[in-house]
């Protein structure tokens, strides 16, 4: 692993030497199935769980339509409590602001609570380069980090190693970056978990500057939120003397009411737990308590233009819970790395392609980095419906047609490679058009079903769908001719069909 998500291979190929590593897929099977369980057990505790994942739902929305008159007031009630606001159209722009804003306390060092905004702007690489040196202090991030890999899970994000392979990370890579690790180190998480935080804090107490990000941000006092299982989040946030936090536009909610909605779906659907066991909250800057700058960052990076599609914008309700990967069977054989970005899974596969746009192989094979089994959708705290979005790109894929991107309403071509889709589903558009010929065709397919073959070998790049799924063979008869015989031409359902039914 480079340490990069640039250059990624498309998803079908990572995907393919992913699925062969047979520790790997242990490693996920294991961690995946044991959260999914646990999950289903502390929803089912709450009799308005449904009730909650609609309120939740309709907050998210009503909030995105208002976006520009909440992220006002949050500016307002942020600079009001002492702390600057910061806004950044591009990753780019984002990692110049927190570079410049390092700098100028001339610091070289600095501790960052997981976020997975500056995942995406790929902030550590952007601060290297600045000479500034960024020290990852959430537990799976810092094994990620040591183990110079990419994260793979939105909550665990060292989902794919083992306690074996951590044992190692430690022992080999600790040194290298501060405290090492004991010489004797065994696998027991007790043992693993004292040698992170005697490294870690070495880290918290000689940091001057820390880089957040957030859950949530309260747009009528100006408050960010940040929940955690560790407490690791907690010391980055308030032993500074500088805290930066990089936050998506879309993580703003109005009022504090509307958090507790949140709070009660976001730990049972992330770590099955009924509350986090930390919660912290910040507002500017306090005398004499906590870091005494606080600079807000507001990250967009193509999340205005994802709202600007009626039916993709769902996606940026996402309270990043991990439920939708971990009942996810693609996930589940793929792993993380396959989908080349921080977000992967379901939410990944319609999130990373709205915000990067489709241009590249990787992000226009994303959306068919599912199954459609529909999993996803009825694990979301938030009801995103994925397979509805995942449909909606995969038409944009193979027709090409209208998006917004950085802000202009722009035509894109169809995908290359997509032709023989593209003929087929014009085909099958044209067939449902009209119903004459698709009965003749029905009728042709029941009365030669003996001949249907089994598979049906494509050539070329069609044969990595047709070498694996079976032909269905035809009923002996179709339903309307089934309906015309069962219940007689005098019922409402055969006069339909002897007409233009669709
Ligand atoms: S899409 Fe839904 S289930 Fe998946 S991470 Fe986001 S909120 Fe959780």
């Amino acid at each position: 692993m480079s340490g990069t998500y640039l250059g990624m291979p498309s998803f079908p190929r990572a995907a393919a030497s992913s699925t062969r590593d047979m520790r790997l897929r242990g490693n996920l099977r294991h961690a995946t199935h044991t959260i999914r369980a646990k999950r289903a057990q502390a929803v089912e505790e709450l009799g308005d769980w449904a009730q909650l994942r609609a309120a939740g739902a309709a907050l998210k929305n009503r909030t995105l339509r208002h976006l520009d008159h909440y992220l006002e007031q949050l500016e307002t009630a942020v600079t009001g409590a002492g702390g600057q606001v910061h806004w950044a159209r591009d990753a780019e722009e984002a990692n110049r602001i927190v570079a410049d804003l390092v700098r100028e306390t001339g610091e070289s060092d600095v501790v960052k609570v997981k976020s997975m905004a500056t995942q995406e702007t790929g902030l550590n690489e952007a601060l290297a380069k600045a000479g500034i040196s960024a020290y990852e202090t959430d537990l799976a991030e810092l094994i990620v980090q040591l183990g110079d890999d990419l994260p793979s899970h939105i909550l665990v994000p060292a989902i794919h190693r083992n306690r074996d392979q951590i044992r190692d990370i430690f022992r080999e890579k600790m040194g290298s970056w501060g405290r090492a690790a004991p010489k004797n180190l065994s696998d027991d998480p007790a043992e693993l978990a004292e040698a992170a935080r005697l490294h870690l804090r070495e880290k918290f107490l000689n940091a001057k500057v820390g880089i957040s990000g957030a859950n949530f941000m309260v747009a009528e006092t100006g408050t960010l939120v940040v929940v955690e299982s560790e407490g690791n989040g907690r010391m980055c946030l308030t032993l500074p003397e500088t805290l930066i936090s990089v936050v998506g536009i879309e993580k703003i909610v109005p009022t504090w009411q509307d958090l507790e909605v949140f709070l009660q779906t976001l730990p049972r659907s992330s770590t099955a737990e009924r509350m986090n066991p930390y919660t912290s909250t910040w507002t500017g800057t306090t005398d004499e308590d906590g870091p005494s700058a606080f600079h807000l960052v507001l990250l967009d990076n193509g999340r205005t233009d994802t709202l600007a599609d009626t039916v993709g914008r769902q996606a940026l309700r996402c309270i990043r819970c991990s439920a939708c990967l971990n009942v996810c069977p693609v996930y589940e054989r793929a792993g993380g790395h396959a989908y080349g970005s921080p977000y992967p899974g379901p939410i990944g596969a319609i999130l990373t392609p709205q915000l990067r746009g489709m241009q590249s192989e990787l992000d226009a094979s994303l959306p068919y980095a599912s199954s459609l089994c529909g999993a996803c959708y009825e694990v979301c705290p938030v009801a995103i419906d994925i397979p509805e979005v995942l449909v909606h790109l995969r038409e944009r894929v193979v027709e090409g047609g209208t998006a917004t991107v950085r802000g202009q309403r722009t035509t894109i071509k169809p995908a290359k490679g997509h032709a023989a889709e593209r003929a087929v589903m014009r085909a099958a558009r044209w067939t449902f058009e009209h119903p004459r010929a698709m009965r003749t065709g029905q009728r042709i397919a029941s009365r030669t079903r003996r001949l249907t073959p089994r598979r049906l070998p494509l050539p070329g790049p069609g044969r990595a769908w047709s070498d694996s799924r079976d032909i269905p063979r035809p009923a002996p008869e179709s339903f309307r001719d089934w309906w015309r015989r069962t219940r007689g031409s005098g019922s409402a359902g055969s006069g339909r069909e002897g007409g233009d039914a669709r």
